[in-house]
């Protein structure tokens, strides 16, 4: 067997382990053993390209590959070690970056570089598909930075709203495919640099324009974009793993986007086209009463004498790791034999399952863990209620106020409990960047500080509230 049908038969096993990957991960008994698959795919992929690539690469040649690869997994191992599962999406977000960057550049090279043997309508496809390539990897490059810069709180996660924005997409849009013609028709490098700055414009608009509370859908969709980046640059390097990887990466994440819009209630196409269609966001004019704060001592007694209790955590659980106090005060009250369940919103935290994964770490049982869908219609027969760093999931706004930015996605209506304790720092909106009316109702009250700590008081208030009983338990006996 020559080298080349050896690794051209490798590509195919990569191929099919790259698919039971996917497949794997669609659950999470399986993500493990997805993730095995995923990476020993993606051994047999390079070993095959490296080794496809050797009959045209001198020894220097393959020793700068190795030296490079070296330094990749380096980074990756370093940062995949590191990374707090909050910061799990932006890291996400700057891998994609890369993947579109990449793509560009290979569309730059296969421009700079074109095969003597093409010619004719062959060189025509090939010059389609540098701009194409060229055009899909800036627009994922800045689309992905941008995305980068929200998610890590480095820029305000708030929609921008340029006038006629729409306008601007749109206009981008047509002038990449009349550039497109134009380059096909005559190849230039000013064609090449015009639609690379258009593209690079594009991307970073597209991103800006979306509001924090779609960045989970944005994430997934730029997952596709990158997929999409590198199958164009599978046609171009005429390399068939890239095209089905890329294939497979760009369908699955566009299938996830649909299903993430479907969840929370957003037009596909409109999320796609930076906010295409959706109403401009209403000023909040910062007028929503006074707030009521309670201590944890007063907490503790409210739960005390409940006869149902739901905790709703978000992404504030996750900063304070205070899923352990949490999971010890619901086997606490359990004992006491109040009904203790938990609500999930499918977006709460930054990762699409984080709250599961924490409570799951913390050993919640399973089966005291609910889907929003599962668990809405409950609270209104709820004694108490803890909102334990979670804001946009249980923001009443989106099912009340048709001008706000996050109107129409579905939300955990917490507000209809008897009582609402809010575990949070600060008044701060939530990462939509919108404010809460939920924290200045009648029934709700404000619990201030690092969520770990007020669970650990409340933990605390309990055991000092029993004290009594147990004192007077003794001298009974
Ligand atoms: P939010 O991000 O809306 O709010 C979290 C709250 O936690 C903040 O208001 C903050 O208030 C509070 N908080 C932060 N640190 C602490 C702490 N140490 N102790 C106590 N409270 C703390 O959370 P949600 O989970 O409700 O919503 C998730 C948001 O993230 C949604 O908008 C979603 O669209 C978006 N998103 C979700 C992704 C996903 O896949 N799940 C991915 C990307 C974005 P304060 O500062 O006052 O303490």
């Amino acid at each position: 067997m020559t080298t080349v049908t050896a690794s051209e038969a490798a590509y195919v096993v990569a191929a099919l382990l790259f698919i039971l990957s996917l497949a794997g991960l669609s659950q999470h008994r399986t993500s493990r053993s997805g993730v095995v698959w995923g990476i020993a795919g993606m051994v047999v992929a390079l070993a095959a390209t490296v080794g496809l690539a050797s009959k045209d690469i001198t020894a220097t040649g393959l020793v700068l590959i190795a030296v490079a690869t070296a330094i990749g997994a380096g980074i990756g191992l370093w940062r995949a070690r590191v990374v707090e599962m909050t910061g799990m999406p932006e890291l996400i977000a700057i891998m994609h970056s890369l993947v579109g960057l990449a793509a560009a550049f290979v569309g730059w090279n296969g421009y700079l570089d074109v095969d003597a043997e093409l010619t004719g309508s062959l060189l025509g496809i090939h010059h389609a598909e540098v701009f194409i390539g060229v055009f899909i990897g800036a627009v994922t490059f800045t689309g992905s930075v941008v995305a980068y810069l929200k998610l890590s709180a480095r820029i305000n996660s708030r929609p921008l709203t340029l006038p006629g924005k729409h306008v601007l997409n749109i206009g981008a849009l047509v002038a990449f495919v009349a550039l497109t013609v134009a380059f096909v028709a005559r190849p230039n490098m000013g064609l090449l640099i015009a639609v690379t700055v258009i593209a690079l414009a594009l991307g970073a608009h597209l991103v800006a324009s979306i509001g924090g509370g779609d960045m989970p859908v944005v994430v997934s969709m730029l997952n596709s974009y990158s997929g999409w980046a590198a199958a164009a640059s599978g046609f171009l390097l005429a390399n068939n793993l890239l095209i089905v990887t890329g294939a497979l990466v760009g369908s699955s994440g566009a299938y996830l986007s649909y299903i993430m819009c479907k969840a929370m209630n957003r037009s596909f196409i409109s999320v796609i086209a930076g906010g295409f269609g959706t109403p401009a966001a209403a000023a909040d004019d910062g007028e929503h009463g006074e707030h009521r704060e309670i201590s944890a001592e007063e907490t503790a007694e409210l739960l005390r004498d409940a006869s149902s209790v739901i905790i709703t955590p978000g992404y504030g659980m996750a900063v304070a790791q205070a899923q352990y106090p949490v999971a010890e005060l619901a086997r606490k009250l359990r004992e006491r034999g109040i009904e203790v369940r938990f609500g999930i919103h499918p977006v709460a935290g930054r990762l699409p399952g984080h709250m599961n994964v924490l409570l799951a770490e913390a050993n919640v049982p399973y089966d005291i863990v609910l889907e929003m869908d599962e668990i809405n219609d409950d609270f209104a027969a709820t004694s108490v209620v803890l909102v334990i760093g979670a804001n946009d999931t249980v923001n009443p706004a989106a099912t009340d106020n048709p001008a706000s930015p996050i109107a129409g996605m579905p939300v955990l209506h917490v507000w209809e409990a008897a009582n609402v304790v809010v575990f949070k720092r600060s008044m701060a909106a939530g990462y939509a960047g919108v404010q809460n009316p939920l924290f200045f109702r009648e029934n709700s009250q404000m619990l201030f500080g690092d969520a770990k700590q007020r669970v650990e008081d409340i933990l605390r208030s309990l055991d000092a509230l029993d004290a009594p009983v147990r004192e007077m338990a003794g001298t009974t006996r």
